[in-house]
């Protein structure tokens, strides 16, 4: 399949040109969103019908607040850590910081297990990639354990599912925690595995109160506050860290 690359345009902020790539979504329908690309450029997510031009004229009339979006951005990705999969690195799960333990074990098969507050990784070869490969399945294990338990639970405090769980599968996505489809069914994201427990059962929640309620209205919100009073900070946690828990 060929890949499409996008146009890229450019924005003028004081004396600063800021690169920028239109991509029009379907599911976005009014707004236009500011997402930051690793390579320091800006994308910018528009609804399927808006104009260039009109894209364009938004963005320079917030030229500063786009500046501003873009270094804080860059900033906060310059503060990542660049993973080696070695012994004593950190990794997240479940909103806790746990340091890897590699062991090379020759002969065996490869197991990935978390003792005594290590995530222990037995494995013939130690290479990097080898060890990050396994730490991404671990985590997708996780995540489907972890969730489907949650979801087991949660949903019977939501009484218009029925008394029914609702189906549930694992995408991973660069910008949301989950989504409920038409038919019912929760996507939600493996990399969410790496937040705390209370911000999983907020995702699981609020996609719940959309099998009731369609649209974020008002009768959204009333049912996400019954099924889930924490809410407000669960979501907010989850904006500040993101790019923490995106983080391969
Ligand atoms: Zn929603």
């Amino acid at each position: 399949m060929r890949k499409v690359v996008p146009k890229r345009y450019w924005l003028e902020c004081a004396d600063l040109l800021i690169e920028y790539e239109i991509l029009h979504k379907p599911a976005v329908t009014r707004r236009i969103h500011l997402a930051a690309n690793p390579d320091g450029s800006l994308g910018v997510i528009a609804p399927r019908r808006m104009s260039k031009r009109t894209i364009h004229r938004t963005l320079q009339q917030r030229a500063s607040h786009v500046a501003r979006f873009l270094a804080g951005a860059m900033a906060r990705q310059r503060e990542l850590p660049v993973h080696r999969y070695i012994s004593g690195e950190n990794h997240l799960f479940l909103g806790e910081n746990y340091p890897l333990e590699v062991v090379e074990q020759s002969g065996k098969r490869g197991s990935i297990q978390l003792v005594h507050g290590h995530i222990r990784i037995m494995a013939t070869d130690t290479g990097s990639d080898v060890i990050s490969a396994k730490l991404v399945k671990w985590y997708r294990q996780q995540a489907l354990q972890h969730f489907g338990l949650r979801l087991e639970l949660i949903s019977q405090f939501a009484q218009w599912t029925g008394g029914e769980v609702p189906a549930m599968r694992l995408r991973k996505m660069k910008r949301t925690w989950g989504s409920c489809s038409a038919k019912g069914v929760i996507t939600l994201n493996p990399h969410l595995v790496k937040a705390p427990a209370k911000c999983i059962d907020y995702v699981i929640a609020h996609e719940l109160c959309h099998l009731e309620e369609l649209n974020h209205g008002k009768a959204f919100y009333a049912l996400q506050e019954q099924l889930f009073p924490g809410w407000r900070e669960a979501k907010m946690h989850l904006k500040d860290r993101a790019h923490v828990y995106l983080h391969e």
